[in-house]
């Protein structure tokens, strides 16, 4: 699909972080934006960033652990915009741990917040998208969609709902013979802002391991450019080679393994979760 200033674009997670970059990115396009997250001066400093690049903007402060807030978002897009064209799910929360001290509040929420708020979103937008037969949903998942993320069991599994909720949607899709479509976007570390930087200066050691390296928030908005304009299915963003790796340690699994632990794959996470110790909810909000 095609961006254009017609576009109608909601993008969640938009007052920090990656989100602000997303943003940017299709402000670049002209697109009209709602922006949702809870922190409404955090929106506003994003909206700015679009008013600037001359976009309409709407800013709706949002929870989207509630299912209440969710539909107030969707109906507050339609009132102002009569629909949304494009949908970037890229709000989340992670946390790392040991798995056998994560509450229940802890698996609640995260599934809540990385997994059920992007599906009850999509099912908002869908039968609108359905009907003008335009329209793409954008996920923001992870390299931990796709791989074992040591001290991240509850991320982990979020992110790989999320994978497999963006390639069923898709087949769906395109069995329907809709020109809507889905894309996943996995990231690995991202340097500069956003919750693995976040991390990184509240705990110097959990740096990225060097395999995997880190890559600028820029590359996440452009390739949230790119999946919907081309139609991609999954876009991994991370410095190497990281798909033949990855098919590797699907087609033999103990060399992946092994390769991960050669690797120092997860001794980041271990660090974090060494320093954490102190199990809390990752929205301090709700703990
Ligand atoms: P971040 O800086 O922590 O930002 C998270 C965003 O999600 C914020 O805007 C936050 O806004 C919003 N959010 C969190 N809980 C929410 C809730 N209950 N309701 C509404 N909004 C909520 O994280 P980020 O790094 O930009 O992450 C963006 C996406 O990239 C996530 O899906 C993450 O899993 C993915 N990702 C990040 C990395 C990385 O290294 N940073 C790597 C791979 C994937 P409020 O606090 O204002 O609500």
């Amino acid at each position: 699909m095609k961006l254009t200033p017609e576009t109608v674009a909601l993008v969640t997670g938009a007052s920090r972080g990656i989100g602000v970059h997303i943003v940017r990115a299709l402000s670049a396009r002209g697109c009209k934006l709602v922006l949702a997250a809870r922190n409404r001066e955090g929106l506003n400093q994003t909206a700015r960033i679009a008013e600037e690049a001359g976009c309409s903007v709407l800013v709706v402060p949002t929870d989207l652990g509630e299912q209440a807030s969710i539909e107030a978002l969707f109906a507050a897009a339609e009132t102002e915009f009569g629909g949304v064209d494009l949908l970037v799910n890229n709000a989340g929360v992670e946390g790392n741990y040991f798995f056998e001290e994560a509450s229940l509040e802890l698996i609640e929420w995260t599934t809540r917040v990385n997994v059920v708020a992007p599906l009850a979103l999509s099912r908002l937008v869908l039968p609108g998208m359905l009907e003008r037969d335009r329209g793409h949903i954008v996920n923001i998942a992870s390299l931990a969609g796709l791989g074992p993320v040591a001290f991240g069991e509850v991320y982990g599994a979020s992110k790989h709902a999320i994978m497999g909720f963006t390639s069923a949607l898709r087949a769906s899709l395109q069995t329907r013979g809709s020109s809507v479509s889905a894309s996943a976007i996995c990231p690995g570390y991202v340097s500069e802002v956003g919750m693995f930087a976040d991390k990184l200066a509240a705990v110097p050691t959990a740096k990225a391991p060097a395999f995997l390296g880190v890559s600028p928030p820029e590359k996440i908005a452009a390739a949230v450019v790119k999946v919907t304009e081309k139609d991609v299915p999954t876009m991994i963003i991370n410095p190497g080679a990281m798909r033949l790796t990855l098919a590797l340690a699907l087609l033999f699994p103990r060399l992946g393994e092994w390769l991960g632990h050669r690797l120092r794959v997860h001794l980041s996470g271990q660090e974090a979760a060494k320093a954490g110790r102190r199990l809390e909810s990752p929205d301090p909000e709700h703990s």
